[in-house]
């Protein structure tokens, strides 16, 4: 059985950036791919950043009750297959989810072995900067996201690590020795 692992961080934390260092690193550890009800980004594909669904494909996975977990997230709906997760564990890869805070004490609950992280930023200050940095959000949206920050960390001293993305390749070292050991 492969091991499971769950990792958040409000977007704008370079979460990506680091996970994706790690990954090409870390060869033997798998994203795991959520479903969404949000439209694509610029560059994001369908199977490898998200499946994206539409509100009533993804009203059809909950009555069928195939979420191991899901939430609304800023106005819409992200959720994780119990079906990939288990398939994927079972195969040996050790799996890592990317989730919001609830998505991933909901997953402990179920799962009390998979390790939680948390990516703090340095600074809510430098998140703020970072989110607008990137031109891909309305201000309405982007004052979401800097609101749902503020929960998402407290909900954060409930995981088993956190770590502080202030250093790229200091923070990939933290990650590893959390999960290579
Ligand atoms: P974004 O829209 O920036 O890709 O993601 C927004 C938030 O949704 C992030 O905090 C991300 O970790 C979270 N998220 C992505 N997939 C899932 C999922 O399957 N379940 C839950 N609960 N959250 C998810």
């Amino acid at each position: 059985m492969g091991k499971l692992f769950v990792i958040s961080g409000s977007s704008g934390v370079g979460k990506g950036t680091l996970l994706k260092l790690f990954l090409s690193r870390n060869p033997e550890f798998k994203l795991s791919v959520s479903c969404t009800t949000r439209t694509p980004r610029d560059g994001e594909v369908h199977g490898i950043n998200y499946f994206y669904l539409s509100q009533d494909e993804f009203q059809k996975l909950i009555d069928n009750n195939e979420f191991l977990e899901w939430a609304e997230f800023s106005g819409n709906r992200y959720g994780t297959q119990k079906a990939y997760v288990e398939k994927k564990l079972s195969e040996g890869k050790n799996l890592i989810l990317e989730l919001d805070t609830i998505g991933a004490l909901n997953v402990k609950k179920i799962m009390p072995e998979a390790k939680l992280i948390f990516i703090l930023p340095p600074s809510f200050d430098e998140l703020e900067a970072r989110l607008r940095g990137r031109h891909t959000e309305t201000e309405d949206a982007i004052q979401k996201r800097l609101n749902s920050t503020k929960a998402e960390i407290e909900r954060s001293t409930q995981y088993d690590y956190r770590i502080v993305n202030d250093d790229l390749d200091k923070a990939v070292e933290e990650l590893e020795n959390i999960m290579c050991s």
